[in-house]
């Protein structure tokens, strides 16, 4: 089973369904994770009752940043900005099916982060990891 989601991370990272930018956008962050390099741009487009009708993310990293990523904007196109303030660590772990130590953790929590930031409408390096404890 572990196999599994490992090729499915490794499929997502080469061949990424969502990565791109929305112009113009409703919502848009980013932030980076220092301990790896990894960093992460979240686009959003809402509708008027409040739920996210596209997703788009972009950015550079290792594969458990990219692939979470990708794997989360599947996640949250279709939610409303209220669903999404609900995903939580554990959902993002559940999608990713594999253990991960606690600097992993942080690559694949960082797209969770940006997320979040970006939906509360948090200024530019307010992101703090209280957003996806
Ligand atoms: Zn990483």
């Amino acid at each position: 089973m572990d196999d599994l989601y490992r090729e499915q991370i490794i499929d997502r990272y080469k061949n990424p369904r969502h990565r791109g930018s929305l112009a113009p956008n409703d919502i848009s962050y980013q932030d980076d994770n220092p301990l790896c390099g990894d960093h992460i741009q979240i686009d959003l487009r809402v509708n008027s009752e409040g739920i996210i009708t596209e997703a788009a993310f972009d950015g550079q990293g290792c594969s458990i940043s990219q692939a979470s990523a990708d794997l989360l904007i599947e996640t949250v196109i279709g939610k409303s900005l209220d669903e999404a303030k609900d995903i939580s660590k554990d959902d993002i772990l559940d999608l990713l099916g594999i253990e991960l130590g606690p600097v992993r953790l942080k690559c694949a929590l960082l797209s969770l982060k940006v997320l979040k930031a970006g939906v509360y409408g948090l200024g530019a390096g307010e992101a703090s990891d209280e957003l996806v404890e």
